[in-house]
């Protein structure tokens, strides 16, 4: 039996920082970190397709929509370790960043393992110990310490950090721990469900349209045959099976299977049918005699999609213009605001980003990530019902919940005796 003062579950980014803030601003505190994998940081290395999309130009408050409904828990979190922070810690260990057009950071090298060395180069001259292969199978109270047991030895400590992540990518170590031993101890997880994750459309029709692209799309979703649940503007990317992109990603958090998807391709362009139909009217008149696959293609941008919408909608691409119907204009101009498919499914964790839902906010201080029903237990980063949209967020939330919790624990080492 080991005795210590604070042990961090998790080396993902909020576990590493956590450890490291405790053990740099205590430096006599003993900080045990405990990780499954043989190395810390294995999703970290493949964030932003390995390029590591640490954080986001938007302002505080556009950032705190970027997390659904619980955004606003994580303000305080937000406002005291801020993305200007953030960046400052890894610039001062020698990091430069560029921002892409839409506000993303990235570190200069366009690798994420500079971030990863970072991190635990911190922990190392703090003088972390850090245990990798270590995985935690239970955390009991007692009086005022924890017993952890993992598959080698068990511990006993007075503050513990639950940084164990979510579901998603399970072969990084991500695959849920971090729930159970949370609900061993009291706590309500709210169902966890993939998010940043694809649509799957059963017989999708656009299967050989895979790598189309549309810009500024709206995306709408409800539950079949009844009101709308959420509505997300942004890009969209056909795959072979279904939507990606971010538009599509972005309202997978609250997507079920068999709820329907309705895209309008052309918000940006027109804004109604009507509008659309006096344009499909127009370009028939310009070319009366082009066969309609031709003369409406500058409707959408992608001409491949546009020949399968055509056949999906039994509207014959090789008529002229002029023959087309009425009825068959109306139908396109419908299609093309209000083009609806059924999700099948989610792509599973293996391809969701993100997990939504996890430990209940209710019962957490949002001021320092401690639990309202276990007194020195603190739960950061993805392990908590917080997921963001891509662009940063979810890196940036897992760094502002670890200052905060590490900033608490220093505060409170100084009440504690340290173990004998
Ligand atoms: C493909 C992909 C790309 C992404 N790209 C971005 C991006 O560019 N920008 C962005 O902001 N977000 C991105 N994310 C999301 C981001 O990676 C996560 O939100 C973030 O890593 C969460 O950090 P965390 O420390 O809370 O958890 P994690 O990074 O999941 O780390 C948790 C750690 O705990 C360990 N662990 C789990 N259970 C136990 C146990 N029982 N005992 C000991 N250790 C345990 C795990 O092995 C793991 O190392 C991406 C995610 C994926 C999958």
């Amino acid at each position: 039996m080991k005795d210590n003062l604070v042990t961090v579950i998790g080396g993902g980014p909020a576990g590493l920082f956590c450890a490291g803030q405790i053990a740099r601003r205590s430096p006599d505190t003993q900080v045990v970190l405990l990780e499954k994998m043989k190395a810390p940081g294995r999703k970290l290395l493949i964030t932003g397709a390995g390029e590591c999309n640490l954080t986001n130009s938007a302002p505080i408050e556009e950032f705190v929509t970027a997390y659904g409904g619980n955004g606003r828990f994580l303000k305080h979190a937000l406002y005291s370790f801020p993305p200007e922070k953030l960046l400052q810690f890894f610039s001062d260990r020698g990091l430069t960043f560029y921002t892409d057009p839409n506000g993303k950071y990235f570190p200069e090298t366009g690798r994420a393992q500079g971030i990863l060395r970072a991190l635990t180069d911190f922990c190392d001259e703090g003088g972390v110990s850090v245990h990798t292969s270590e995985a935690v199978h239970s955390v009991e109270r007692n009086d005022n310490f924890f017993t952890i047991s993992t598959d080698k030895q068990n511990y006993t400590t007075r503050h513990v950090v639950l940084a164990t992540g979510g579901k998603s990518y399970p072969a990084t170590g991500s695959s849920g721990d971090g729930y159970l031993i949370a609900e061993s101890l009291g706590h309500l997880i709210i169902q966890p469900t993939e998010a940043l994750s694809p649509l799957i459309i059963s017989g999708f029709p656009f299967k050989n349209c895979a790598g189309v692209s549309f810009k500024d799309i709206v995306l709408s979703v409800k539950k079949s045959g009844s009101r709308l649940k959420a509505k997300e503007k942004g890009d969209l990317l056909i795959t072979h099976n279904g939507l990606s992109g971010p538009a599509a990603l972005h309202l997978s958090r609250v997507i079920e299977k068999e709820d329907v998807v309705s895209i309008d391709l052309l918000p940006m362009r027109m804004q109604n049918e009507d509008e659309t139909l006096q344009k499909i009217d127009s370009l028939i008149r310009r070319n009366p005699q082009k066969m309609v696959k031709h003369c409406l293609s500058e409707l959408v941008d992608g001409t491949r999609f546009f020949q399968v919408l055509l056949k999906e909608l039994n509207i014959p691409p090789e008529q002229t213009g002029q023959s087309m119907s009425i009825k068959n204009q109306k139908k396109l101009s419908h299609s093309l605001h209000n083009l609806e498919f059924e999700v099948s499914e989610k792509g599973s964790y293996d391809s969701a980003m993100v997990t939504a839902g996890g430990i209940n906010l209710r019962e957490i201080e949002s001021r320092n990530f401690e639990s309202k029903l276990v007194k020195n237990l603190y739960c950061i980063g993805e392990t908590i019902d917080i997921d963001g949209n891509s662009g940063g967020y979810n890196l940036q939330a897992a760094f502002s919940t670890a200052f905060c919790a590490a900033q608490a624990i220093v505060k409170k080492i100084g009440e504690h005796p340290k173990p004998d």
